[in-house]
């Protein structure tokens, strides 16, 4: 395309929403035939609230707070979710040490001597999850969240939260799907909760429990195939399969480090933005051919 025309479509975009920052992937964008979508702040809203507690011990509030706890130190969307359950209840919260967060997993430190944990089942490797797996995937056919929590290596109980889809998202969905684009779901969340999700918005595809290398494994896969691949994400675990797009589409609600790793942002942070980014490419590329 040429300067001048890239110079309208990024003027255009910019009122809009659609923040152009690399003037090859506005380019790009109308060659794209497959859209890779994270799940959690991107299709979601990324708010997650607190839906269920289940306490092996029946102490849900103890549960909770040692949840919480761990959580004080994350900037996860989930722990949002769960900090504002403790805080609703009252739930004085006890020093965690040694917080680490494990990318995809989930978290942990030590709290009052014991050895905690807070995360998906790979977070739980080793350990017998007994009738919470039950549990688990009964939440998870719902669409939500289940986190386990162990206390030094045996599982405690688990926490569930659910996140609500984004107003906009079926409608983009459907605008996405109409110009040809198959959207393919990819998320470090579980198979039966990203399932029950994709089924309710029509996704074509869906790669679930992925750690962020994973993502970009994805794409480097269907690229090597030969597919065109536009990426949508927020967070900084879809910094690294946002870079390795042919177009990357961040989301200007999440992390800074998407943002950077993406050539194109949004502002508002709805699948929307992709619609008008596609139609911007599709009108910039018609002009010159
Ligand atoms: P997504 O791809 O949906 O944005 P993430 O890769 O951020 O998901 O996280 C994948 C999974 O890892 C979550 O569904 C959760 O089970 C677990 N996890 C990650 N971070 C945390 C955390 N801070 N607290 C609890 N669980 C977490
Ligand atoms: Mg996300």
């Amino acid at each position: 395309a040429t300067p001048m025309s890239i110079m309208t479509a990024t003027g255009r975009g910019a009122q809009a929403g659609v923040l152009i920052r690399e003037a090859e992937a506005l380019e790009r964008f109308s060659t794209v035939d497959t859209l890779i979508v994270d799940k959690t702040g991107t299709l979601t809203e990324g708010k997650p609230t607190l839906t269920d507690i289940v306490a092996v011990d029946d102490d849900e509030n103890r549960l909770l707070g040692l949840a919480a706890a761990l959580e004080r130190g994350s900037q996860h969307p989930l722990a949002e979710a769960i900090m504002t359950a403790a805080e609703e209840r009252g739930l004085a919260l006890e020093v965690t040490e040694g917080f680490e967060a494990t990318n995809g997993k989930g978290v942990s430190g030590t709290i009052g001597g014991r050895r905690v944990s807070l995360g998906n089942r790979a977070m739980m490797q080793g350990m017998d999850l007994g009738d919470l797996e039950a549990q688990a995937e009964r939440l998870e056919a719902e669409g939500k969240t289940a986190m386990f929590v162990a206390i030094d290596g045996s599982v405690a109980g688990l926490v569930a939260v659910a996140d609500r889809i984004k107003p906009t998202t079926a409608e983009a969905i459907r605008a996405l799907h109409e110009s040809g684009l198959r959207i393919i779901m990819a998320t470090g969340d579980t198979e039966r909760t990203a399932r029950a999700l994709a089924k309710e918005l029509g996704i074509d595809e869906v790669h679930a429990g992925l750690l962020p290398e994973d993502k970009k494994a994805l794409v480097d896969a269907l690229r090597a195939k030969g597919r065109k691949i536009a990426v949508a994400g927020d967070g900084v675990n879809d910094a690294p399969a946002l870079a390795a797009a042919d177009v990357g589409i961040a989301m200007g609600t999440g992390a800074d480090v998407a943002m950077e790793s993406a050539g194109i942002t949004l502002v508002k942070g709805d699948l929307n933005g992709i619609v008008r980014a596609r139609r911007l490419s599709e009108a910039t590329m018609q002009n010159i051919r």
